[in-house]
């Protein structure tokens, strides 16, 4: 029987990201996935699929409404969505197959099979033709991601009520869509078909969309999707839903005033959230303790109840997000080899990738002020920003929020076209324990968008130059 140091079950950014330090650390390391392909969710059928067709939307939709502004006229735009499509699906090919050459590279065993773990030291794996082999483990990694959160009266076709999954592959513009739910997929995807000639209705349950983003930054988000075209009900409760000439119609309550009515759309997209996976897993031969929502439960150093068994990523506690699976996978492998290890959830970024972006970074003021914080805060709006004004993107602003005692940077908000891309800087000032005054005082080359961020925390100190 193969005996591996570490056993990855999983090869999502948590699993192959994990192996890859793993193996540098000097581990006999293998890592097992149940899909074709390597990659997880990610890379598959989340975070590179979706941003691909977010890039060739917005071209599509700058191409036909944006161009004319600077003088570029254009006849006719045309939608080619099969290549559309293919270009997405050779991304993530070319991706995928990228990890089956790092596995080789760092000398990791990747093995194309279902996991299921028989003892704390031995796992079963079924391959694709029903083959069973054993293996052995002196450390098993639980990284089995997370799967989409299905209602009761709206189970998953992937033709016309799809999840994510189905909303990225689909093979026509629908004439309307539905999307329950206003988080971060919901809106992701909103953009994607609306720029494409969809009519978009986006039915959130709570009284906000994004309830955990800045509301100031969300907001801007919002009027701007609602220029393309999307349509908002928040405060509703979707109650059912029936076909009605092959058509999805949805039924829903208010839950302002009680009232009650129906709507109607070609396909409906479910995005209302992500469950942990861990279906088949084998758990109970080893009495792993998962938490109310079905996470497994960690200690700090992500080992489960079973000392020799560890979980990360989407299957335990915290955001759903690649960049926190990957961190948690090099810790492990980090306490495995030293004894100890540490990620730092203060400073772990999130961005919806819509137009204009949203990237946020620590608290929010909400955030802060519950937490009985005092706080300052400044904030700069690109419509003051040269090169903002240069590129016709001036929707948007910068927020740094300090630490008033201190002037320690707790927060960071931008809500521009490309924020995730200028969003580093602020992470990295607070991993270094950054103040506004740094930010302040460093250089930003002009014109940049990211002179904003300089603003904004001159702005913390009321000695913004512009606007
Ligand atoms: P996963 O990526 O889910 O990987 C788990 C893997 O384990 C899967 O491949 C699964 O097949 C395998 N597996 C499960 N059980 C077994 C078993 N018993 N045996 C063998 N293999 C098994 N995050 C971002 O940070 N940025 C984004 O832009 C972003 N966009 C997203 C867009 C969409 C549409 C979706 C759905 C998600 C997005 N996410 C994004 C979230 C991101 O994809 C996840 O947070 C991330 O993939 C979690 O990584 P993971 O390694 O924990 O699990
Ligand atoms: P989410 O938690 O971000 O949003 C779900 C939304 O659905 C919430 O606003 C919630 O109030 C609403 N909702 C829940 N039940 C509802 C109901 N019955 N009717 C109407 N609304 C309802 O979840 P998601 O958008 O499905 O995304 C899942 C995970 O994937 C998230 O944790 C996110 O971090 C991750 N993700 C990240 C990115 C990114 O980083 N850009 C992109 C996509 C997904």
């Amino acid at each position: 029987m193969d005996a591996y140091d570490i056993v990855i079950i999983g090869a999502g950014p948590g699993g192959y990201t994990g192996a890859i330090r793993m193996a540098q650390l000097g581990f006999k390391t293998a890592v097992i996935e149940k899909d074709k392909t390597f990659g997880g969710t990610c890379l598959n059928v989340g975070c590179i699929p979706s941003k691909a067709l977010l890039q060739s939307s917005e071209l599509y939709y700058e191409a036909s409404h944006d161009f004319a502004d600077h003088g570029i006229k254009i006849e006719s735009v045309k939608l080619d969505l099969e290549k559309m499509m293919a270009r997405k699906t050779k991304i993530v090919g070319e991706l995928t197959g990228g990890i089956e050459f790092l596995f080789k590279k760092n000398k990791i065993t990747g093995i194309k099979g279902m996991a299921r773990i028989v003892d704390a030291n031995t796992i079963e794996i079924t391959d694709a033709n029903g083959i069973k082999v054993n293996i052995q483990a002196k450390n098993i990694v639980i990284a089995t991601g997370s799967t989409p959160v299905e209602l009761p009266f709206l189970k998953f076709d992937e033709k016309k009520i799809l999840s994510s999954t189905g909303a990225l592959a689909l093979d026509f513009v629908p004439k309307e869509m539905l999307v329950v739910g206003g988080g971060i997929i919901g809106l992701e995807m909103a953009s994607v078909w609306a720029r494409l000639g969809s009519k978009v209705t986006v039915v959130e349950f709570a009284d906000k969309i994004c309830a955990m983003m800045d509301q100031d930054a969300v907001s801007v988000l919002q009027r701007s999707m609602k220029k393309t075209g999307v349509s908002f009900m928040t405060s509703t409760k979707v109650t059912a839903s029936r076909s009605v000439g092959g058509r999805v119609e949805l039924d829903y309550e208010s839950l302002t005033d009680g009232k009650k009515a129906s709507i109607q759309g070609d396909v409906v997209l479910v995005a209302t959230g992500r469950k942990p996976f861990t279906d088949g897993l084998g758990l109970e031969n080893v009495q792993i303790k998962k938490d109310e929502r079905g996470r497994i439960q960690t200690n700090a150093h992500y080992q489960t109840n079973v000392p020799n068994i560890f979980a990360i990523g989407d299957v335990i506690v915290g955001p759903m997000l690649a960049h926190k699976a990957e961190e948690e996978g090099v810790a492990v492998g980090e306490f495995l080899a030293t004894g100890f290890c540490h990620v730092n959830y203060a400073t772990v970024p999130s961005v919806i990738y819509t137009h204009p972006e949203v990237s946020s970074v620590g608290m929010t003021e909400a955030e802060a002020k519950a937490a009985g914080i005092e706080i300052a805060v400044g904030k700069f709006p690109f419509a003051a920003n040269g090169r903002a004004k240069a590129k016709g993107n001036t929707e948007g602003f910068v927020k740094i929020i300090t630490d008033k005692a201190t002037d320690r940077i707790i927060g960071g908000h931008i809500v521009c076209a490309g924020s995730s891309e200028m969003l580093g800087e602020i992470v990295v000032a607070m991993e270094f324990g950054g103040s506004s005054e740094d930010l302040a005082r460093s250089f930003h080359s002009h014109p940049t968008m990211s002179e904003a961020i300089r603003e904004a925390a001159l702005a913390v100190d009321k000695r913004q130059r512009q606007g």
